[in-house]
């Protein structure tokens, strides 16, 4: 569900007409609508209350900073994969012991940054890692939370590039060498095992690998406690699926119905990570069609909106729905073609739809790009030399820039120009 809907043929995000926003801010523009984002959050929050868990959403889903604090707001806790994402939660207001630290790779300094900032915990995926907290905390004589991370080797069911949860990904530590770490680091005096973590992969639109993973974690916990390991927290990561085409996710209500008997068999305090089912389909990426390029075997429909932008269907091969921002005339027309919409961009993975039956569409028109909210901007770059897009948030009828569009002096403000060249 989103508030992206047409009113007389115009696409609206909540009370305002996307049209408007286009003319108003330039294309390429991501639009977030404020209601969609906070009901994701709330869905989930109520799906769950019983346990009361804590929300950790996702910074790399989308790290605007007001995406954030919207969040954080409404009681959320943060993911966070590196040091700058750390500084984005504080900045955004989050309290530290509402941060939770996934990474396979935390550099020295990111490790000192967090424990200093006291956040609640690491999640730990490497015997190497957890030695290093531990000699980093002892350090600045602290003792920092750690929850360990579990690889527990299931088929989530999703794109390989995001699947997480396999003994073949990097991601985790397998149950039999997680049990030796966990009886071994007794010796660690500047870590204190908080519990458990997984992240199984994202896009999951059926709750049968999260039952799968769960129930290995229920025996898993159950092991250590007769062995003496006592833990506080499981968290159970994100991974939720969203409708991009014809996917049928399962609701929050359905999800929660099928793994809180589970997460209550476990006794510890539960964390949930969502990334893209709390901000995925809040956002949309509008584009202005500048050609219509007709080739003996195509026909390309050319978008000022480039791969830089949006990159996941050159990545993973993603469907996202493109409608158009204005229907009436396709309507009366009732005339639709085979196209290809790409970007500008010297790269044949340009592309954000290939084949797709789409109502007639001509040059100047504008088109959105549904379920941009998540994975959208915050993987997008400068490649090409193109500035990155203006993001605006929507709040029924009101309009606030969250990020402005960069600027050509800002493509080149890190760069230098030796002297011998001068
Ligand atoms: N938690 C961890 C550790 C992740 O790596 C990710 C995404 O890669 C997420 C949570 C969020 O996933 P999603 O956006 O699919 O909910």
């Amino acid at each position: 569900m989103h508030e992206f809907k047409y009113v007389n043929n115009h696409l609206y995000c909540e009370k305002v007409k996307l049209e408007d926003l286009a003319r108003r801010f330039g294309t390429p523009l991501y639009v977030y609508s404020y209601h969609t984002l906070i009901d994701h959050f709330i869905k989930l929050q109520t799906a769950f209350r019983q346990i009361e868990p804590l929300i950790c959403y996702s910074v790399k889903a989308n790290s605007n900073l007001a995406i954030l604090k919207a969040l954080v707001d409404k009681g959320a806790g943060l993911d966070i994969v590196s040091g700058g994402e750390l500084f984005r939660a504080l900045e955004a207001g989050c309290p530290a012991d509402k941060i939770v630290y996934a990474s396979v790779g935390k550099t020295d300094r990111e490790i000192e940054e967090a424990v200093r900032k006291k956040i609640l915990f690491f999640n730990v995926e490497s015997g190497g890692e957890l030695e290093n907290i531990n000699r980093i905390s002892k350090r600045l004589n602290r003792v920092s939370g750690v929850a360990i991370r579990i690889n527990p080797d299931v088929e989530p069911k999703t794109h390989k590039y995001i699947t997480t949860g396999k003994l073949t990904n990097k991601f985790g530590i397998d149950f039999k060498s997680a049990e030796r770490i966990l009886l071994l680091c007794k010796r660690l005096t500047n870590i204190r095992i908080s519990g458990l973590h997984i992240h199984i992969g994202s896009q999951i639109t059926e709750s049968s690998p999260y039952v799968s993973a769960i129930t290995k974690m229920v025996d898993f916990i159950q092991r250590l406690r007769r062995k003496g390991v006592d833990l506080e927290y499981l968290n159970i990561g994100g991974g939720l699926g969203i409708v991009y085409d014809r996917e049928t996710p399962q609701t929050a209500a359905r999800f929660a119905a099928r793994i809180l008997p589970l997460l209550k068999e476990t006794g510890l305090k539960i964390i949930l990570e969502p990334g893209r089912f709390i901000a995925g389909n809040a956002g949309v990426l509008l584009t202005k069609v500048l050609y219509i390029k007709p080739t003996p075997k195509n026909k390309f429909v050319i978008v000022d909106a480039g791969m830089n932008d949006l990159i996941r269907p050159a990545l993973y091969d993603a469907y996202h729905q493109i409608i158009p921002l204005k229907v009436s005339k396709y309507q009366s027309i009732k005339v639709s073609e085979k196209v290809d919409i790409v970007g500008p961009i010297c790269e044949s993975a340009d592309f954000f739809a290939k084949d797709r039956r789409l109502p007639k569409i001509k040059e100047a028109d504008f088109l959105a790009i549904m379920g941009a909210g998540a994975y959208g901007f915050s993987m997008s770059s400068n490649y090409n030399s193109r500035l990155k897009a203006e993001e605006v948030l929507v709040v029924k009828d009101r309009v606030f820039t969250i990020r402005k569009r960069e600027t050509r002096r800002d493509l080149i403000s890190k760069e230098t120009i030796p002297a011998f060249l001068l």
